[in-house]
């Protein structure tokens, strides 16, 4: 079984399901608001080459992952924009997924919406209630973190160094709240603010307790792994888990934690290649580049997502892209069984996806130097065998079939080709880059120039 570092226990331990064979996780997913940032692809990506490694593994996976669809910031943007709430938390899914797809990250077996669920969590809140552990003040309801024994478990840091400042988090108190750590599961509405009904007057819910309800209600008790960036340990997990505790019930048995995107000292100019948002990103670049990225960074390490790293992954694409094509007529062969041990074996190991980067990359250099030696000792099939089934493994895709060139492009080729023939050699070169310039190859081979996508 996989070994992952898990963040309640800060150490790296096997993942223990509740069943063999079958896998239950809850991914925090977007508060759609605006554009996804490119924190949100890393998260997107490093979970969606979890939940790929763990089926291809032999797993069952079932993968959920919310939607917010209401947040005061939904109501802002809706607010400044003179439209409806609802309108803004639509358009935005619609951009998150469009992204998600562009990234070729699954889409969740299930992604519930907080609006869907609020009957749910004041039930929830009721229980809370009911149980001593939460109060009402005139803003809203709150948890009280003094009922939760163990709090502080994702912090790594007690309520006491919380409040004495010991440790890195300082916590401070404000308005109602009985203890400077509780925090809210209800707020009361604002006039002209969307509201749903609730035993302590209208409101509606906060967001600790949206996926809380979510995901026992998907995943039920003790499900399996529990995931996010790591900027959501604190408070939003320690807050998920603290209700689920205080009315008893089994929650998470795995705490995984993905690192920070960093944008490095690159300033963000308006030139054409820069970005900064994912759907930036995606627009500039292959999105395959952002997946090459992750796999090249372990998940708990900072990334740096920037033109130039971006760029870089693009190059490196074409390394892939360009076997891809030089074995598209390679028959299926087993994959070579050592190669497949390495793999499984360095994923196993807390996702090592920087191993199986150089892996990928070392199969190339391989392949490519057999194929030149002629394939003589008959590796070849066995060696790509086990470099697709890698790919696929980690979900990246590569682009063995060049692609039809445009009329236009081949029109440019064949007169490259009279040109050639004429000794013009000049005319042939600003051909070629006439062709390059549209974004095509121009390539020497015996029947002519090829032209393939750059
Ligand atoms: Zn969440």
């Amino acid at each position: 079984m996989i070994r992952l570092y898990d963040t309640a226990l800060s150490t790296v331990t096997p993942l223990e399901t509740r069943e063999a064979g079958k896998v239950s996780m809850y991914v925090c997913g977007p508060t759609v608001y605006g554009p996804p940032h490119l924190g949100h692809g890393r998260f997107s990506l490093v979970f969606d080459i979890l939940r790929r490694y763990l089926i291809w593994s032999g797993n069952q996976v079932s993968y959920v992952s919310n939607i917010t669809d209401i947040d005061d910031k939904i109501l802002q943007r809706a607010a400044q924009e003179g439209r409806d709430w609802t309108e803004v938390a639509q358009e935005y899914e619609q951009v998150w997924y469009s992204a998600m797809d562009a990234l070729g990250v699954l889409r969740p077996d299930h992604d519930p919406h907080a609006t869907q669920y609020v009957e749910q969590m004041v039930q929830l809140i009721a229980d809370l209630i009911e149980q001593d552990a939460a109060y009402v003040t005139p803003d809203g309801v709150y948890l009280s973190v003094d009922r939760v024994p163990g709090y502080g478990l994702l912090a790594r840091q007690s309520l006491d160094e919380m409040l004495t400042g010991g440790g890195d988090r300082v916590i401070l108190g404000e308005g109602n709240k009985h203890h400077p750590a509780d925090f809210v599961l209800w707020k009361f509405a604002k006039p002209n603010e969307p509201a749903w009904p609730s035993p302590w007057g209208s409101g509606r819910p906060g967001w600790h307790t949206e996926c809380v309800v979510m995901s026992l209600d998907l995943l039920g008790d003790g499900f399996d792994l529990h995931g996010g960036g790591m900027d959501l340990a604190f408070p939003h997990h320690e807050n998920e888990r603290a209700q689920a505790v205080a009315i008893g019930r089994p929650f998470a048995g795995h705490w995984m934690h993905n690192g920070f995107v960093e944008v490095g000292g690159e300033k963000m100019s308006k030139s054409l290649n820069n970005f900064t948002t994912l759907v930036d990103l995606i627009a500039s670049h292959d999105p395959r580049a952002y997946r090459l990225v992750v796999l090249g960074s372990h998940y708990r390490s900072p990334v740096e997502v920037t033109d130039s790293t971006i760029t870089a992954a693009e190059n490196a694409l074409d390394r892939l892209d360009s076997l891809a094509r030089r074995v598209a007529e390679v028959a299926p062969a087993e994959p070579e069984p050592a190669a497949m041990a390495a793999f499984q074996n360095q994923m196993d190991n807390d996702l090592d996806t920087p191993a199986t980067y150089a892996q990928i990359f070392g199969l190339v250099t391989e392949i490519n130097r057999a194929l030149d030696a002629g394939d003589e000792q008959g590796s070849v099939g066995p060696l790509v065998a086990a470099w697709r089934q890698i790919l696929g493994a980690v979900g990246l895709e590569v682009f063995g079939q060049a692609q039809q060139a445009p009329a236009e492009i081949l029109a440019l080729a064949s007169q490259r080709d009279e040109a050639r023939a004429a000794k013009e050699w000049a005319l042939a070169d600003s051909l070629r880059d006439e062709i390059h310039a549209a974004g095509w190859v121009a390539e020497d081979s015996p029947t002519g120039t090829q032209v393939r996508q750059a």
